[in-house]
């Protein structure tokens, strides 16, 4: 109704200017603008219920300049999204959207364009950027800080629930140190897709309601070789209980501020955890033991759908046991413990897929140590990163099982199992995601009797060097399916129920690296169907959807070394 009485008064617009005399005309120009703006006050958007209680509850820098500066004896500092001159709506997720009861019309408006570019804030909106520090690549590098993303407040959803709003790209503020505080079409377009993808994949991570272009030009050097070039910008609005990482607080801790981190840490159990009780010392370790165990339920999801985060730094780290901040972030395409999509990281690979859960313990590590002023006793510390290992072993068991179609994983049989196969996948390239989804394909009576060619058939699509395929690969491999289907004829669950369990576990679809570069490219030229198709698929990641089907492939050869598909620079 809302958008025909918009059509209508462009339509009435357009003819008065063309038909009618000036002095008329500019009459129901008027008119039309104050239907325009009566829709836009109707807006769903100035219905939202906030409750800031970030900046309500926590001291604010009391400088209000925004200048950059390090920032002591505050958690954030008060700064207004950077005006752009044209904003485009790109995409916006539809189940993000229902949070808010925002409608498909709602989302397509100006207005909506209009706000989540950053160009005006909504009744209620209070937008600030966070201070905190963090350890980068094993090393303490001070204050960071909310550098490119403004928080636009907390919203509560009829539901009750509390879901913060945040800009990335939105301009400079305190925290932007010597860059722009913008943020790229092509980063943009992949932090927006991944996000949702993995929300539909079942791993806890931040959500994306909108992506904007901004009209604006921003200078990148996107290989870091001395050739800088405009490329168009573009601002993500994030959606997550909370933003709060583990460097709000070692900050704090680094900076010897004790109050104000027990501030920092009773707001925090009382607004993200309210259900550990009144903050106490005994309720700190409670908390710090359940972020352990969060932080181990998403490292597990990590290494089952195969995602790399590639910038592993404690600034990076939610307090809520989500993925947060996708940047050089890649999927494993062949099986490669070794990988990192990261370019920075090229060298050291601290960030490799391998050693991901690892480095999740090291930054919980130093996440107990800024905790330590408040609690002043070890033990206890360790006791809760110890849960960590345990809640990741258990659940990394329980994880393999589901992907091999196990109703129970037996550590006596099934950790040899698990070992014989992640080496054998390492002999030769061989994508992981079609592997699990084809060996579920794979008739179990049918095993005995066959060769090892016969076997490996229907495994074929997931190579991609078929020709590597040795006859000491295909007996090694051969050797493995008739032990796995050993166990799985021991384990006594049908054929049905095992293919159940493991296409519920092996998605069928992710944002393959070379994917998320096509719908860039096209987003580049001003079409962006590419994003929305993306989006709608990995909606339903498990599903079969054989019209989709060129989408579930293994990355094309073309893509092998193409920026963008298989490794990227932190440029963004
Ligand atoms: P990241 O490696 O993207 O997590 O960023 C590390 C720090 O750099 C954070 O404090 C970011 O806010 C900041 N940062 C990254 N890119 C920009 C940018 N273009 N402008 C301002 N700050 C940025
Ligand atoms: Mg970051």
């Amino acid at each position: 109704m809302c958008n025909q009485l918009i059509y209508a008064a462009n339509r009435i617009e357009a003819l008065a200017i063309a038909l009618v005399p000036v002095k008329l005309a500019f009459g129901i120009k008027a008119l039309c603008s104050i239907l325009k703006l009566k829709k836009l006050m109707n807006h769903q958007l100035d219905a939202l219920k906030f409750d800031n209680r970030f900046v309500t509850e926590l001291p604010c820098d009391p400088d209000s300049s925004n200048r950059r500066r390090q920032v002591a004896g505050a958690c954030y500092s008060k700064v207004l999204p950077t005006k752009v001159c044209k904003p485009q709506l790109i995409s916006y997720s539809k189940e993000v959207a229902q949070l808010f009861d925002l409608s498909d019309e709602d989302c397509t408006s100006d207005y909506f364009a209009q706000v989540f570019a950053g160009n005006m804030q909504v009744p209620g909106m209070d937008p600030y950027a966070m201070c905190y520090g963090g350890h980068q690549f094993g090393q303490w590098a001070g204050q960071l800080g909310d550098g490119r993303a403004i928080n636009l407040g907390e919203v509560i959803n009829k539901k009750g629930e509390r879901w913060a709003l945040q800009l990335k790209g939105a301009g400079p503020t305190p925290y932007s140190r010597t860059a722009d505080g913008l943020a790229v079409l092509r980063s943009s377009v992949r932090e927006f897709l991944c996000s949702e993808a993995m929300h539909h994949l079942g791993v806890p991570t931040t959500r994306a309601l909108s992506l904007v272009l901004t009209g604006e030009k921003v200078m990148r050097d996107m290989f870091y070789d001395g050739n800088p070039m405009h490329e168009p910008g573009a601002v993500v609005c994030r959606v997550a209980p909370s933003f709060t990482r583990f460097g709000n607080f070692e900050i704090l801790a680094s900076r010897g501020d004790v109050e104000l981190l027990r501030k920092l840490v009773h707001y925090t159990i009382k607004t993200d955890y309210p259900q550990l009780g009144e903050p106490s010392p005994e309720v700190y370790l409670t908390w710090l033991t359940e972020v352990c165990r969060r932080t181990a339920i998403m490292m597990v999801h990590w290494q089952r759908v195969g995602f790399v985060h590639g910038v592993m730094n404690t600034d990076n780290m939610s307090i809520f046991g989500l993925t947060i901040d996708y940047g050089p972030y890649g999927w494993l395409e062949n099986y490669d413990p070794g990988w990192t999509p990261n370019t920075t990281d090229a060298s050291g690979k601290r960030y490799r897929f391998g050693n991901q859960p690892q480095i999740a313990l090291w930054n919980l590590a130093r996440l107990a140590e800024s905790l330590y002023p408040l609690i002043e006793k070890i033990e206890p510390l360790q006791e809760a990163l110890a849960v960590y290992s345990d809640t990741f072993k258990q659940g990394y068991n329980e994880m393999m099982a589901g992907k091999l179609g196990l109703r129970h994983f037996d550590p006596a049989t099934d950790e040899a199992l698990t070992d014989e196969l992640f080496q054998v996948l390492q002999l030769v390239e061989t994508d992981m995601t079609l592997f699990f989804r084809k060996l579920a394909l794979l008739d179990s009576n049918q095993i005995d009797e066959a060769s090892d060619d016969v076997l490996l058939m229907p495994l074929l699509d997931a190579y991609y060097l078929p020709d590597e395929l040795t006859d000491k690969y295909k007996a090694r491999m051969g050797a493995w399916l008739r032990s796995y289907f050993a166990r799985v004829r021991s384990d006594g669950a049908s054929e049905d129920l095992r293919r159940k369990k493991m296409n519920a576990h092996n998605p069928k679809y992710v944002l393959r690296n070379y994917l998320a570069q096509l719908a860039i490219d096209k987003a580049a030229e001003g079409e962006f169907s590419k994003v929305n198709e993306l989006l709608d698929i990995l909606r339903k990641p498990y599903d079969e959807q054989p019209d989709k089907e060129i989408y579930a492939a293994k990355r094309p050869e073309w893509a092998r070394h193409r920026a963008g598909c298989s490794m990227l620079s932190c440029s963004s």
